[in-house]
């Protein structure tokens, strides 16, 4: 869904809270677009590089008549050498005559409608040029769009023109067109030579372009990461001072940003951008779960590293997994105080899962469809200190084996658990059944003796227990 559609914000503070300033001129005054065709010859961008349905339906497009180009990220991507993620065509057909042009096609969003063009398992989104009416001189909103007191944009409905639609983009690298038909690229505000210069550069005024849309706070950061950009003076003066915008930013609306940051490749490097630039405490609260809760600094950042390492190698990544262990630490914390308090092992971490649930539930925003997978990534630790009997292989069937191991030896790696731990499983997992049988424990220490004398420590529970109450025992 189209960045444009997910206005809608809360209030809370006054602006003048953040910066003393009056700050409702319309930015749009201060920019004069001014178009530079770029051609071929130049931009030597490889026309084969573009998904063949966003060249199918621009050209198609422009065939019936009307203008058409592939927009932003992709032409940014592709000018730099990489992947894009997907592709934006925008145009000046407005909805309903996009989609009878396609077959395969409907329009989404209420506020402002776009539509997807599917060619074959591909989907891209087109979208008509949008208006420039923001704010009028006096700071107040048109009819069509409506900004709160903080100048945040919370409708923005209006079509346009190439010019208009230019300068609602947000970073000057976003705003390039491409024709694929005539191979050139249309340049109105320099986008180009900040990308062959690496700046990042907002479009407009920064404390404005930052007031009518926070997230452009978060998307700085990551893309400057991603790209391996700089984010120009005057474009990161003001981050720090706005950051508390964030706050009134829809919770929905940042867990997606935050995911983005987090799957984006550059976790670690965007993480320690936002914490130089003040942006990590009381802002975003799952990281600042990560900051204050994680004691364990060892094990985020060798969580962060092995998913940017996995996203880079175009691995997937299951935010489910990754989640479970940016919270790990509060589960573990947790349950070590239930056990030192006199619990069992097994029922001391259930309840301090479910502790942490409800309390994440009021602060992370985090979508219940992870829920699941963290909770039985968690609740699977334990079961890997049971390496006698059948146990060990009834573990090795279970469906989420591969998390919940990749998980375990996360915390070897951090040094949480003895190593020792996690070679085995290696071994075990890959070793002929006769060699299997061999590695298996046979003289476990008798329950009451282990039960006693490990009591406060949540990584060395009770496998005895933990064994019968997870699974059936031998
Ligand atoms: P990526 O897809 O790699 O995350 P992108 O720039 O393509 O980066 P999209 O969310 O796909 O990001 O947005 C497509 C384009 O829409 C952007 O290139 C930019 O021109 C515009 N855009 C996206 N978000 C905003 C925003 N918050 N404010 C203004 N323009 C935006
Ligand atoms: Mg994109």
């Amino acid at each position: 869904m189209a960045w444009y559609s997910q206005y809608l914000v809360m209030i809370h503070k006054p602006f003048h809270r953040i910066s003393g300033k009056n700050s409702s001129a319309s930015f749009s005054e201060s920019i004069t677009p001014e178009l530079r065709i770029i051609q071929y010859k130049e931009h030597g961008l490889i026309r084969n590089n573009i998904s063949p349905c966003a060249t199918k339906v621009t050209l198609d497009l422009q065939e019936a008549g009307y203008s058409a180009f592939i927009v932003g990220g992709a032409v940014r991507d592709l000018l730099l050498g990489l992947k894009p993620k997907d592709f934006d065509i925008v145009t000046n057909a407005k909805p309903e005559e996009i989609r009878a042009l396609f077959r395969r096609s409907r329009i989404i969003g209420r506020r402002f409608r776009l539509v997807h063009v599917m060619c074959g398992s591909d989907t891209v989104e087109v979208s008509t040029f949008r208006g420039d009416s923001f704010t009028n001189k006096n700071g107040k909103s048109t009819p069509h769009q409506h900004a709160d007191e903080h100048g945040r944009i919370l409708r923005d409905n209006v079509f346009g023109s190439q010019e208009e639609d230019v300068k609602r983009r947000d970073f000057t690298v976003n705003a390039l067109f491409y024709d694929p038909d005539r191979e050139e690229i249309w340049d109105y505000l320099c986008g180009y030579g900040d990308i062959k210069s690496k700046q990042l550069r907002i479009i407009g005024t920064p404390l404005q372009r930052y007031r009518e849309d926070p997230i452009r706070i978060l998307r700085a950061i990551r893309l400057a990461a991603k790209l391996d950009m700089k984010i120009d003076a005057a474009t990161a003066q003001p981050i720090g001072e706005l950051a508390p915008l964030l706050q009134n930013v829809p919770p929905s609306r940042l867990f997606d940003e935050v995911l983005k940051i987090l799957l984006c490749g550059y976790a670690q490097i965007c993480v320690a951008d936002l914490r130089s630039r003040g942006l990590y405490h009381g802002l975003l609260p799952i990281l600042d779960m990560i900051a204050t809760e994680s004691v364990d600094e060892r094990f985020i950042s060798l969580v962060l590293k092995s998913t940017d390492e996995r996203v880079q190698q175009e691995k997937s990544v299951s935010p489910g997994f990754l989640f479970a262990a940016l919270l790990w630490h509060g589960v573990l914390v947790a349950w070590n105080k239930r056990m030192a308090a006199g619990e069992k092992s097994f029922p001391a971490l259930h309840m301090a899962i479910k502790d942490l649930m409800e309390a994440q539930e009021k602060r992370l925003v985090i979508p219940r469809r992870y829920d699941a997978v963290m909770q039985e990534i968690w609740a699977m630790q334990p079961r890997f200190l049971g390496r006698s009997g059948r146990r060990p292989f009834r573990l090795l069937e279970h469906p989420r084996f591969r998390a919940a191991y990749d998980f375990m030896l996360l915390r070897c790696e951090s040094g949480e658990i003895d190593i020792e731990l996690g070679n085995w499983w290696k071994k075990f997992q890959n070793a002929k059944t006769s060699e299997q049988e061999s590695m298996l424990f046979r003289n476990e220490v008798p329950r009451k003796r282990r039960k006693r004398g490990r009591r406060n420590e949540a990584v060395a529970v009770d496998t005895q227990s933990i064994g019968s109450t997870l699974g059936p025992t031998e």
